[in-house]
């Protein structure tokens, strides 16, 4: 049971220190406290661990500074959307807002190269009139003689380049702790120029101390890919792991599962799962279209398959697209026959445009059929 407070009820007040003196009275339930500190307020949420099921919602629900009580089921404690569950769904990171009713597209390198070319790619995004990119400067790849990214040594210049060409949110892989460390010390030396998301690849969706280290920092939000081998539900539940450890500023990244059966695409598309991951969890979906489709295929239509499986999502409401764009892709170092040229990146984001605006309607079209035919 989540007992939300009231916004200006704070941890120090005296009704906060009267409200659980009172649960905390309560036979086996232990009490954990919340705070989300935000830019306007902070919410406090008073976690009731235990056998909840003799408490009376109602009761509590009336007493001094409780704005709200949400019984929540097994699953998902933290991130999950439980029955009558109105908290909010998102957060905001240097300057950008991130929903389940938000659309950001993050294109960029799949590796860091060289200075130039990461140059060049900044500035076609602040050309139009992008804020976030992916830029992978830690590869976890499949074969130990393959480029394995330039790690912290470039981390300093791409800083500064995001910082000249007005990015504000680098998606950026990390393996292991010491890539936290490494991106914090860069940061700092840069007098932090950009902001980062964390993102854990498909290969660490159950690297369960990772998970751990990332929930335990509140610096960075959290992009999780799902895991390209295991249940939906595993890889949520690898979502709650990090919010378990304090940090809910998570985003689910669906990028594709690993069989054969979705040939010739490099994995099969799971975009399908956008609505259901919004409807289980109040996280922000992202979609991977990139590592999903692995080539730059087109149909007949003269659409690639990477536009088309965007846009579904896109159309379905996705709130990220992580896509792999690169200026001279027949000189990128990982996964250049997938990238977009530079020159796709207008007609790109005006594809994902008309998806968004198909969205929009989509969905108001199914509020007003709700408001008219509520069971
Ligand atoms: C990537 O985004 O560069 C990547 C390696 O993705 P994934 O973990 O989904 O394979
Ligand atoms: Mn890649």
């Amino acid at each position: 049971m989540i007992v939300v407070l009231k916004p200006h009820i704070t941890r120090d007040s005296a009704v906060f220190q009267e409200l659980m003196a009172f649960l905390s009275q309560k036979p086996g339930i232990t009490l954990r406290v919340h705070e989300e500190v935000g830019a306007i307020m902070t919410l406090t949420e008073v976690y009731l661990i235990g056998d909840t099921s003799a408490l009376d919602k109602h009761e509590i629900e009336t007493l001094p500074g409780v704005e709200r009580v949400v019984r929540i089921e097994e699953e998902y404690r933290i991130l999950g959307r439980h029955h009558d569950d109105k908290r909010p769904t998102g957060f905001a990171y240097n300057g950008v807002q991130f929903a389940q009713d938000t659309l950001h597209v993050f294109a960029g390198l799949c590796a860091v190269d060289t200075p130039q070319h990461v140059e060049e790619m900044m500035k076609a995004l602040a050309a139009h009139g992008q804020v976030c990119t992916r830029m992978g400067a830690y590869k976890p790849r499949t074969n130990p003689y393959s480029f394995q990214g330039h790690g912290a040594s470039c981390l300093p210049w791409v800083f500064d380049l995001a910082g000249k060409y007005g990015i504000r949110v680098i998606a950026m892989e990390i393996t292991h702790d010491s890539h936290l460390d490494e991106i914090r010390e860069a940061l700092e030396k840069t007098g932090s120029p950009t902001g980062v998301m964390l993102q854990i690849g498909t290969r660490n969706t159950q690297n369960f101390e990772l998970l751990k280290i990332v929930g335990r920092q509140h610096q960075f939000p959290v992009l999780l890919k799902r895991g390209f081998g295991i249940t939906l539900e595993e890889s949520l539940n690898a979502a709650e792991y990090i919010a378990s450890e304090g940090n809910r500023n998570v985003i689910f990244g669906l990028r594709g599962m690993k069989t054969n059966m979705g040939d010739p695409h490099r994995n099969f598309v799971d975009f399908a799962h956008v609505p259901v991951v919004k409807r289980l969890t109040r996280m922000p979906v992202c979609i991977d279209p990139s590592h999903s489709v692995g080539s730059r295929d087109r149909g007949p239509d003269g659409i690639l398959d990477i536009q088309q499986v965007t846009a579904q999502a896109v159309v379905a409401g996705a709130n990220m697209v992580l896509v792999d764009f690169h200026p001279h892709p027949q000189k990128a170092l990982v996964d250049g026959p997938q990238a977009l040229l530079l020159s796709e990146l207008r007609y790109f984001l005006d594809d994902i445009a008309i998806a968004r605006d198909a969205y929009i309607r989509r969905a108001a079209v199914a509020a007003d059929f709700l408001k008219h035919h509520a069971s």
